[in-house]
């Protein structure tokens, strides 16, 4: 099963499996702990896109049962994250599992930007052996620039921390040709290879509605695109058991739409295509071959440096002939990259105070089709 394998998880959460009847279901989130647990103990990086701070929140507020406007969405949002927090922190803890709250709105996973901070910061609390609990920022959102929909942002979350493999977990077992409650000859969708019309077709009519939460079937098909693009495998199961994963990875029913490239080729096409870069440096002969060849861009090799950058914004590498071999993200400011021009990497600390090695890394680096100027 594609889980065992994996090195980053993104398992998201819905509302129904954390707030039970009377606040947080601490019964079904203690054995959830095990299940990650046993993930974690075998080296694998794990992120949590959880739900339930309104459906918290709203009992915590003694809101009346009627849909909620926004504003009383929004405040039981506020009231109920601390709650759904705490539920994690106490049954994580016992697991001596640690984790952290990351609040997104829709900008922060589509401004360059804040997506490279929030990746940062996402990054610096798995090295930590930390695992980030996220969940939309719903109190400063309105309506029309929500995400939504947490199946969503748990893709956009994959996207950002280059997971290899995304688990829905739902309150069915993945997607079936019709709705299984009203069709007998319903079948289930074991794996899907490409989604195509035909099969997001399958989870329009009633098999969207499927479940209680804020996505049905017809979003987590388009999480599980944005996934897809991402390089990562999608996974939709029933998480209405003690041990989802643990159950997953030995054989029960499961929808697995597969990813349509790698992490990494995914990265390297957004680098390479969908930022605009706000600087150049331009390269002497032997650094151009070496980015060519893959290698990171040292700062001996830089001859010049053009344009207002912050550290981790997109950069095109020219040669000193002007054609564009590279885009990548600079690891340096404009102003101190002008001041590290040429200098040996053992070099950069004295002057700068500072060191965060190459230039341009070679992970961040895309290098252009040949022939492209
Ligand atoms: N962010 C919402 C909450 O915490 C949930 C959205 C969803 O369930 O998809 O209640």
């Amino acid at each position: 099963m594609d889980l065992a394998g994996a090195k980053r998880i993104v398992v998201k959460v819905g509302s129904a499996l954390v707030a039970g009847q009377d606040g947080a279901d601490r019964h079904w989130l203690a054995a959830f702990a095990g299940d990650l647990k046993r993930l974690v103990a075998r080296g694998q990086q794990v992120v949590i896109v959880s739900s339930g701070a309104v459906a918290l929140g709203r009992r915590r507020l003694a809101l009346p049962k009627r849909p909620l406007t926004l504003p009383e969405k929004q405040a039981a949002a506020a009231a109920g994250q601390s709650a759904l927090m705490r539920a994690w922190e106490e049954a994580l803890e016992p697991h001596a599992m640690t984790c952290a709250q990351i609040l997104l709105t829709r900008d922060d996973t589509e401004v360059r930007r804040r997506w490279l901070n929030a990746r940062a910061t996402m990054e610096t609390l798995l090295a930590l052996g930390v695992i980030p609990v996220v969940n939309e920022n719903d109190t400063v959102v309105t309506e029309e620039i929500r995400v939504g929909d947490n199946d969503r942002l748990s893709a956009r979350v994959a996207q950002m921390v280059g997971a290899d493999v995304l688990v829905l977990l739902s309150d069915v077992d993945g997607l079936y040709t019709a709705d299984p409650r009203r069709d007998p000859n319903a079948e289930h969708v074991g794996r899907i290879a490409r989604l195509t019309p035909e099969i997001e077709a399958m989870a329009g009519g009633a098999n969207a509605q499927a479940g209680v939460g804020t996505g049905g079937m017809a979003t987590k098909l388009q999480a599980a695109r944005i996934a897809s693009a991402a390089g990562c495998v999608t996974v939709i199961t029933m998480g209405h058991r003690p041990s989802p994963l643990w159950a997953v990875e030995h054989g029960e029913k499961a929808t697995v739409v597969e990813a349509s490239t790698t992490p990494k080729a995914a990265y390297k096409a957004w680098i390479g295509g969908s930022l605009s870069p706000a600087g150049v440096l331009v390269v002497d002969e032997g650094a151009a071959a070496a980015v060519l060849r893959g290698k990171s861009l040292l700062a001996a090799g830089v001859r010049r440096v053009e344009g207002r950058f912050d550290k981790g914004d997109a950069v095109v590498i020219r040669d000193e002939a002007g054609a564009e071999i590279a885009r990548g993200l600079s690891r340096y400011e404009a102003a101190d990259a002008v001041r590290i021009c040429g200098l040996k990497s053992e070099a950069i600390e004295g002057v700068l105070g500072y060191t965060s090695g190459p230039v341009v890394h070679a992970d961040d680096l895309a290098v252009a089709a040949l022939g492209s100027s």
